[in-house]
């Protein structure tokens, strides 16, 4: 698995006119080599690939590394230069992600005929399509979603604070396997709620609000994410004309999920229902985004997407509307796409719910 995964990237060398790709990333050096651990750069020639790391790993990485070897260093930076030069290398490509100063080390320590090149884009492609195992990692993730909401939502009443129910949330997940949470979790009550990235906090939920907790975990190394809109009690009446609005935005996103649609079209669909009901202005960000190692990664859902769905991307379907001073609806579910539409990893209904009724 991982030296497909390798001889993917190195297909790339060719295409960039590359000798040598550095990764330093845990994402793409869990997917290129199997490394679980936190320090460690994978250097991939035509020839070879390495894996160095320092000493708290050595023995770790021996078991984990799919790598023709792995060595010791005591500074990051000269064990990188003396694998490169060990290569023979000229033209070095790197994760564009890689820190200035990082950058500026390996620039002052290598040879001066060296070339750096950062990439971005162009390794995007490599985690964009999951496989089953994958898929069944992500689709465990999304179940603890489920089973944590199912255990929490007893406590989601007024005069709870929303940073309770996030802690509550994340220790549900934890007992249950997951790994870690997958972010800071957002619960954002009454007016917060158009916060788009209101992290719980010291607010106490009151009856006749809507409450927007999004949430996910980590599982073998692979995300969830989620987001639910509930109510607490009657809402005002615009904001239950929200909350329809965002979910039919939603059903209709994810019914046209399909190979071959283009990813800003979901976009667009979305984003069309939601202005036609008079609030295109209040939903300023995109639809959604991949998910796997990383909880944001490629592809993007939004109107400057370029590719096409395919068949095993895994990505969020999030619309939302926020109503500054008065609270916001946010509804969110990952999908894995299949030859024949989306299958929704998610699962926590999404239909409008009053947890006081
Ligand atoms: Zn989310
Ligand atoms: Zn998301």
């Amino acid at each position: 698995m991982h030296v497909d995964r390798q001889q993917r990237a190195v297909a790339l060398l060719a295409e960039r006119d590359l000798d040598a790709l550095l990764f330093f990333t845990r994402e793409n050096l869990r997917h290129l080599c199997g490394f679980t651990g936190s320090d460690g750069v994978l250097l991939l020639t035509a020839a070879a690939a390495v894996f160095l790391t320092d000493s708290r790993y050595t023995t770790q990485a021996g078991s984990e590394v799919t790598a023709a070897r792995v060595e010791e260093y005591r500074l990051q930076g000269d064990g990188v230069i003396a694998a490169l030069r060990d290569a023979g290398v000229r033209r070095i490509g790197f994760e564009s992600s890689l820190s200035y100063g990082k950058v500026s080390d390996l620039r002052a320590k290598g040879e001066s005929g060296w070339e750096w090149l950062p990439l971005g884009e162009e390794l995007d492609g490599l985690r964009l399509v999951k496989s089953a195992e994958e898929v069944a990692a992500m689709d465990a993730a999304a179940a603890l979603n489920a089973e944590a909401f199912a255990e929490v939502e007893p406590l989601i009443r007024p005069g709870a604070v929303e940073r309770d129910l996030a802690l509550a949330l994340e220790f549900a997940m934890k007992r249950r396997g997951a790994e870690e949470k997958a972010f800071d979790f957002i619960v954002a009550s009454g007016p917060r709620g158009a916060l788009p990235h209101g992290v719980a906090a010291d607010r106490r939920l009151a009856a006749g609000e809507l409450v927007t907790i999004d949430f996910g975990c980590r599982v073998d190394g692979y995300h969830s994410d989620e987001t639910v809109t509930v109510a607490l009690g009657d809402v005002d009446s615009e904001l239950r004309q929200v909350f329809d609005t965002v979910l039919t935005a939603h059903d209709l996103a994810l019914a046209a999920v399909m190979p071959g649609v283009p990813l800003a079209e979901l976009d667009r669909i979305a984003r069309d229902h939601i202005a036609a009901a008079g609030y295109g202005a209040f939903f300023g960000h995109g639809l959604g985004h991949g998910v796997g190692l990383a909880i944001h990664e490629a592809p993007t859902v939004s109107m400057r997407s370029k590719s096409a769905v395919r068949e095993g991307m895994v990505f969020t379907i999030e619309p939302g509307v926020y109503l500054p001073g008065r609270g916001g609806v946010r509804i969110e579910d990952t999908v894995v796409a299949t030859a024949s539409g989306a299958r929704v990893l998610t699962r926590i209904p999404k239909q409008f719910r009053n947890l006081l009724a």
